[in-house]
C-alpha cells in the first residue's frame, strides 16, 4: 500500500503535475496514472480527500488528452479507463473459480453457543479464535486478478455461474483496478465481497425517481444487485456503488513461492488487502477468545446499525485460523467455520385496510395504503405510499389482503407483496378514481408517465401542498410555519396562495385563538427573514416540475433576476449543466405561464429576493476569494445561514469541519470541539461575531 513517503511523494508529485509535466511523455502518463489512482483511493477506501475536486479534474483531464495523443501509452489500470464506452451487450456466463456459497443463519445467543459446539467438535480444539464483521445487505461479487490486473468482476448468480460484470464493476472506484499482488509471487487471486448502496446515496437517488414519476427500488440492496446488471456502464458509474472486500477464496503462486504470513488467517489476510488498496472491513472486525465475547459484540453492533451509512442485516463470525477453516471444511450450502448471526428482521404482515389517494403539489394523485398498524423496528407503521398504479398492479395488491411490509434502516416503509395464499375471497379489487378526490377534476395521465394528475392548478390539494413546499426547510425555510398551520390558514381563507404568505392578517390570526403573542411573532419573524433567502432557495420553492434543489441552483446561478429566465430559449436553457428536455420544457412553461408571472410580481411587491446576489456583488467584491470559514456556536448577531451568505457573496469558502485548510473559524456562544481543534492546530484564525462583522465590511 502506501507508506507516509509513498503519500508525501505522491502528494507533491500531484501538486507538481498541476503545472509541469515529467521529462518524457511515458513518464508523466505514468506519474499521473499513479497520483489519480492513489487519491482514489484517498477519496473511496480511506475516506480522506487530499486533492481538491478541481486539481483531480485538471490532472485526469490531462491524462485523458495525452492518452487520446498518444495511445501506446493507455495501461488497463489508468483511472481513465473506467470511464465506459458504449454498452455491454449482455453478460455473459462464466463459472466460478470456486463455488459462492451462502451461510448458515443464527438468530440469538443459544444459535451461537450451539455453532460454537459444532466448531469445537470440527476442529478438534477448544481454542478457537473467532472474528467477526458486518454482513453486508448488497449484492455479492467476485473478483479475479491476474499478475496484479484486474481481469474479471462476476455476480453471484447461483454460486457457480454467475454474469460477467467486469465493465460495470470498473466503475465502482473504490475498487483497485491493480494491485501489487506479484510482489508475493501470487499470479491469480478471486476475492469476494459484497457491492453496496450507502443509504444516503440511496435514498437522493429514490428522491429522484419520485420526482421523475418513477417509482422507487425498494432498498437498498435491490438497488445494488440491479445497478450491477445495468446495460449501461456509465449509468452504473453514476449510481455511485460502493464496494468492500471480506474473503479470498483462491490463489496461486508461480513456483514454490512462500505463502505470506498474514494469509494465514481472515483477520490478517483482510489486513493484507487492506494494506493492498482494497476496501476491506478492518475498522469494523474484531478478533475474540469467545463466544460470549462474540454474543455481546453482536448485541452491542445490532445496537449501533442505524448509525452506519450502509444496511447490514446481521454480523458474520468466521472462524479466524484458515488451517482450522480447512479442516472443518463445508456442506454443500455453507462453510462449516462461518456462521451469519442475523438481526432482528424489519420485517411484519398486516392487514391492508384501504387505500387513499392524495393529491400532491404537482397534482399527482398517489395512492396510500393504509394498513392496521404495526410495529417494526422501533416504529409504528400505518401509511404506506404505494406510489402509482403500476405498483399496485404489478404487486396485485387487494383490498383486506395480508401484506409483507418492510422498513429498511432510514429507508421509508413499502409493501413487499400481498401474501395470497392467505386470502379468503372476500378481497377487494382496489379501484382508481378518475376524477380529483379533492376538486373532482378529470385526472389525466400523460404518456409515458406511471401517474394520474389533477391538472386544475386552483385545485386546493395542490395550492396547500405548494404552499407548505415553498415554506418548507429546504426552500424558504420559514420555521414554526409547518403543514399544520398552512392547512389551517388555508381552510380558514386566511392564506390562499404562496404570496398571500407575506400578506396574512395577523389580527384574525391573533383572534382564532391557540396563536400566542409569543408564537405570532416569532411566525413573523420567520417569514420576515426569509425575504432574504438567496434566489436558488426561492426558484426550488416555487415547485417547479423537474427543478429540484440543485436544479434550481443552476438555474439562480445562470442569471441576474428571475425575470431572466422569462425570455431564456430552449436552447438557452439546454445549454445549462444537467438540464435535459424535460427541465427544459418544464421551465419555460412555468415562466410563460400568466398566473406565474403574476406571482413573481407579489413576491417582489412583498419584498422578497429575486435577485441573484452573488452575481451582483462578486465583481466588485470578491475580497475573501480563496478564504474559507467555518462557524460554531450559537451565534447572536445574525443566522447562521445569513452569515454564510454573506462569506459566499464575498467569494470566500464554507467549509464542514477543521482542517489545516481553514482560515477562519467564527465562534458563537458555547463553542465546543470545533475550537478546541482550530486552537490546538494553530493555523486557524479565530473570530468574534464582531471581528467577522469587521472583516465583511471591510
Ligand atoms: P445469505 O444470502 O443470507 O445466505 O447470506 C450469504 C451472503 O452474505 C453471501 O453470499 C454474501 O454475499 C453475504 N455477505 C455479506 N457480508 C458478508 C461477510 N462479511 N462475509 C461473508 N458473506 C457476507
Ligand atoms: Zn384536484
Amino acid at each position: 500500500m502506501y507508506t507516509t513517503q509513498d503519500e508525501q511523494r505522491l502528494y507533491n508529485q500531484a501538486k507538481a503535475l498541476l503545472n509541469n509535466d515529467a521529462a518524457t511523455v511515458e513518464a508523466t502518463t505514468q506519474q499521473l496514472r499513479e497520483v489519480l489512482n492513489y487519491a482514489d483511493w484517498k477519496y473511496y477506501v480511506q475516506s480522506e480527500p487530499v486533492l481538491a475536486d478541481a486539481e483531480y479534474d485538471t490532472l485526469f483531464k490531462k491524462l485523458q488528452h495525452l492518452e487520446e495523443q498518444y495511445p501506446e501509452h493507455i495501461t488497463g489500470d489508468s483511472p481513465t479507463q473506467r470511464v465506459a464506452k458504449g454498452l455491454s451487450e449482455k453478460f455473459p456466463a462464466v463459472s466460478h473459480l470456486v463455488p459462492m456459497l451462502s451461510l448458515d443463519n443464527t438468530y440469538n445467543a443459544d444459535d451461537l453457543r450451539d455453532w460454537d459446539r459444532r466448531c469445537k467438535e470440527l476442529a478438534g480444539t477448544d481454542d478457537i479464535e473467532y472474528c467477526a464483521e458486518p454482513k453486508y445487505d448488497g449484492a455479492s461479487i467476485s473478483l479475479i486478478y491476474e499478475n496484479g490486473q484486474l481481469v474479471r468482476g462476476a455476480t453471484r448468480g447461483d454460486g457457480v455461474m454467475g454474469e460477467e460484470v467486469t465493465t460495470n464493476i470498473r466503475q465502482i472506484r473504490s475498487v483497485p483496478l491493480s494491485a501489487a499482488f506479484t510482489k508475493d509471487n501470487i499470479n491469480q487471486i478471486e476475492i469476494r465481497g459484497e457491492v453496496v448502496i450507502n443509504k444516503d446515496v440511496f435514498a437522493a437517488y429514490n428522491t429522484q425517481r419520485i420526482s421523475e414519476g418513477l417509482s422507487p427500488l425498494a432498498n437498498p440492496r435491490n438497488a445494488a444487485s440491479g445497478t450491477l446488471r445495468i446495460l449501461d456502464p456509465a449509468e452504473v458509474g453514476k449510481r455511485k456503488l460502493s464496494a468492500i472486500l471480506y474473503h479470498i477464496s483462491y490463489y496461486t503462486q508461480t513456483g514454490d513461492s512462500v505463502v505470506p504470513e498474514a494469509l494465514q488467517t481472515h483477520y490478517g489476510s483482510l489486513n493484507w488487502l487492506y494494506q493492498l488498496g482494497f476496501p476491506t472491513p478492518v475498522h469494523e472486525m474484531k478478533r475474540f477468545r469467545s463466544i460470549d465475547e462474540v454474543i455481546d459484540f453482536c448485541a452491542a453492533f445490532e445496537a449501533r446499525r442505524d448509525d452506519l451509512p450502509y444496511e447490514v442485516d446481521g454480523l458474520v463470525i468466521k472462524v479466524n485460523n484458515f488451517l482450522l477453516q480447512d479442516k472443518m471444511g463445508m456442506t454443500t450450502h455453507h462453510p462449516r467455520w462461518a456462521v451469519a448471526y442475523k438481526f432482528k428482521a424489519r420485517q411484519a404482515t398486516s392487514k391492508l385496510l384501504r387505500v387513499e389517494f392524495q393529491v400532491g403539489r404537482t397534482g399527482s394523485v398517489t395512492p396510500v395504503a393504509k394498513i392496521e398498524p404495526v410495529p417494526i423496528g422501533g416504529v409504528t407503521v400505518s401509511s404506506i405510499s404505494l406510489f402509482n398504479e403500476d405498483v399496485v398492479r404489478e404487486k396485485d395488491l387487494h383490498i383486506g389482503d395480508t401484506v409483507l411490509v418492510e422498513r429498511a434502516g432510514d429507508v421509508i416503509p413499502y409493501i413487499v407483496k400481498p401474501l395470497a395464499e392467505l386470502r379468503d375471497g372476500s378481497e377487494e379489487k382496489i379501484v382508481f378514481p378518475t376524477h380529483c378526490p379533492v376538486c373532482n377534476e378529470e385526472l389525466e395521465k400523460p404518456e409515458e408517465e406511471a401517474v394520474w394528475r389533477c391538472i386544475n392548478i386552483s385545485c386546493p390539494a395542490q395550492v396547500v401542498e405548494r404552499i407548505i413546499h415553498f415554506a418548507s426547510k429546504d426552500a424558504m425555510d420559514i420555521r414554526n410555519m409547518g403543514d399544520a398551520n398552512v392547512r389551517k390558514f388555508y381552510e380558514l381563507g386566511l392564506l390562499k396562495n404562496i404570496p398571500g404568505i407575506y400578506t396574512i392578517n395577523w389580527d384574525e390570526i391573533a383572534k382564532l385563538g391557540g396563536f400566542g403573542e409569543k408564537s405570532i411573532t416569532n411566525l413573523k419573524t420567520a417569514i420576515d427573514n426569509s425575504k432574504q433567502q438567496p434566489l436558488n432557495r426561492v426558484i426550488y420553492g416555487l415547485g417547479i416540475r423537474h427543478v429540484g434543489e440543485t436544479m434550481a441552483k443552476t438555474l439562480a446561478n445562470a442569471v441576474e433576476h428571475i425575470r431572466d429566465l422569462y425570455n431564456y430559449t430552449e436552447e438557452q436553457l439546454l445549454a445549462l449543466e444537467d438540464v435535459g428536455p424535460k427541465v427544459a420544457a418544464s421551465v419555460m412553461h412555468f415562466f410563460h405561464t400568466p398566473e406565474n408571472r403574476h406571482m413573481i410580481d407579489l413576491l417582489e411587491q412583498a419584498g422578497v429576493n429575486l435577485v441573484n446576489q452573488k452575481r451582483n456583488t462578486s465583481q466588485a467584491s470578491g475580497e475573501l476569494e480563496g478564504k474559507t470559514f467555518l462557524f460554531t456556536g450559537t451565534l447572536n448577531r445574525f443566522k447562521r445561514s445569513e452569515a454564510e451568505a454573506m462569506v459566499e457573496a464575498k467569494g470566500g469558502t464554507l467549509l464542514s469541519s477543521v482542517s489545516s485548510k481553514l482560515n477562519y473559524l467564527v465562534v458563537g456562544e458555547d463553542a465546543g470541539s470545533k475550537l478546541e481543534k482550530a486552537k490546538k492546530l494553530g493555523t486557524v484564525a479565530i473570530l468574534s461575531e464582531d471581528e467577522f462583522l469587521t472583516l465583511i465590511n471591510g
